[in-house]
């Protein structure tokens, strides 16, 4: 059998879909601004166009209608009337002669140099000169039917001024909004998923433990999901009544060979006595020894059941816990001896519960009897007992060959055997018995053990059972 150990995911799902949802978010963002940012701008540098293109059509109106005396003559009329949103006009001859130059004061000459690179080849052409941090000097230049050409500008808000808090408040925003969205990814995307970690805290806890009856709750309004749980509870369902049938018709196996076989035991018995073929006898004495097996084998299935049904018959009964410990000790004495194996008790305290002490004796017999069966030639088991508060604590813990961590959960199934043990004898029902005695007591039963080192088993038992509940 190979056992692969369960590989768990390197980056839970739910992280990977935030981080996938916040670099989403991020990204949209960054699409979102950048596309208002462009607007914004075209349409500040619109705005500005505008003023500049109507005072540019004006001037050539003007220009075209009366000539350049008109066009001064209508220049200086509104430098005079508003100065403060006095436009520069400049008209160039065809030969680059000055012809016509008016620049509002807010203008330094230096910034009008550049105008005589524009306007040559196209209709219309536009400049914008920065100024300062708050000022731009927006320029349009036309060519005149004439050849000459015309160039109006004028002192705009510089885009900056505007663009730049946009930036910077861009920044602001959106470094709290994408941690947010992050955040809020995980919230979500955790608990979107959360029945597919129902799922599998069931499954694991199935495989686990081996209670068949652990079930997934079925989240309300999410349908897929809904649907897996719904699913995945029908499957589990499914194989409840299977294991279940198949238990039933074991037991069905068991209770009804009993008879058969406790009669040809009988029968086989009393042919030994009158036999006097030693041949035939010994043939008997066989029959006698394999039924015996059969019929413990089909006594202990059948206890099984009635413990795990609550219907186990338990002689309760105050009893020393060391005192049982110690008789299965003395009852192992010579099989230890025989393996060279050393059995060292610990009882250091008086220990008193109330148990079926032939159930116990039965149970620590065979926690033993596993002990030495599966620790080699030298090795020790140590049986100790510690009175808790409410309960007793006995530990059996052997230097053996030990119990691969897969194997840990199935031990306890009925005719479960390990890979490893088959070469020794046994049925596979010792330990199912055991867990379902120590339960009929309200009791637990666990192992620790790794591959090569032994195992400890530790059964818990309260000092005194709870009246059952109702
Ligand atoms: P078996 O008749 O095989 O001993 P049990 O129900 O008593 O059946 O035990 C089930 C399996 O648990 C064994 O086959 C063995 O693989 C494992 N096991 C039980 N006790 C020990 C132990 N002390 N050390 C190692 N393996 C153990």
């Amino acid at each position: 059998m190979s056992s692969n150990p369960v590989r768990r995911p390197a980056l839970s799902f739910s992280v990977e879909l935030s981080l996938v949802y916040a670099v989403l978010f991020t990204v949209s963002s960054a699409v979102l601004f950048g596309l208002l940012y462009f607007l914004l701008s075209s349409a500040l540098e619109r705005k500005d166009r505008e003023v500049v293109e109507a005072r540019l059509n004006e001037c050539a109106a003007v220009y075209d209608s009366g000539g350049l005396p008109a066009l001064r003559e209508v220049v200086q009329h509104s430098r005079d009337s508003d100065k403060t949103k006095s436009f520069l006009v400049r008209v160039t001859g065809q030969l680059g002669s000055v012809l016509l130059y008016s620049v509002p004061d807010d203008w330094v000459q230096s910034d009008a140099s550049s105008l005589g690179a524009l306007g040559n080849n196209p209709r219309q052409a536009w400049l914008r000169i920065p100024k300062d941090d708050e000022r731009d000097f927006t320029v349009a230049s036309m060519r005149l039917p004439d050849g000459s050409l015309l160039q109006v500008g004028r002192s705009t808000n510089s885009r900056e001024t505007v663009l730049q808090p946009f930036r910077r408040n861009f920044l602001l925003v959106m470094t709290p909004t994408v941690l947010l969205g992050f955040l809020g990814g995980i919230f979500f995307s955790h608990r979107a998923i959360q029945p597919v970690r129902d799922v599998v805290a069931t499954a694991r806890s199935i495989t686990d433990t081996g209670n068949f009856s652990a079930r997934v709750r079925t989240p309300r309004g999410q349908a897929e999901l809904e649907e897996l749980a719904r699913e995945f509870n029908r499957v589990l369902d499914k194989n409840q009544a299977l294991i279940q049938g198949m238990r039933d018709a074991l037991d069905n196996v068991a209770h009804d060979l009993r008879t058969p076989l406790t009669r040809l035991r009988g029968t086989a018995e009393a042919a030994v006595q009158s036999t006097p073929d030693p041949v035939a006898r010994d043939a008997l004495a066989d029959c006698v020894e394999e039924s015996e097996r059969v019929l413990t084998m089909l006594t202990a299935l059948m206890d099984i059941t009635e413990a795990q049904a609550g219907v186990m018959k338990l002689n309760l009964e105050k009893a020393s816990i060391p005192t049982l410990l110690a008789e299965a000790v003395e009852l192992y004495e010579f099989v230890a001896e025989e393996k060279q194996i050393s059995v060292t008790t610990d009882f250091a305290e008086p220990c008193e519960a109330e148990v079926d002490a032939t159930r116990m004796r039965q149970v620590f017999a065979n926690l033993l009897d596993n002990a030495l069966k599966y620790t080699p030639a030298g090795g020790t088991v140590q049986v100790s007992c510690r009175a808790m508060p409410g309960s007793a604590r006995i530990t059996v813990r052997d230097t053996g060959m030990g119990i691969p961590a897969a194997d840990q959960p199935r031990i306890w199934e009925r005719l479960y055997r390990g890979d490893k043990s088959r070469a020794q004898r046994g049925l596979g029902l010792g330990l199912s018995l055991v867990k379902a005695i120590v339960e009929a007591h309200q009791g637990t039963i666990s192992v620790r053990s790794e591959p090569g080192q032994g195992a400890e088993f530790t059964v818990m038992v309260p000092l005194a059972l709870a009246a059952p509940a109702g």
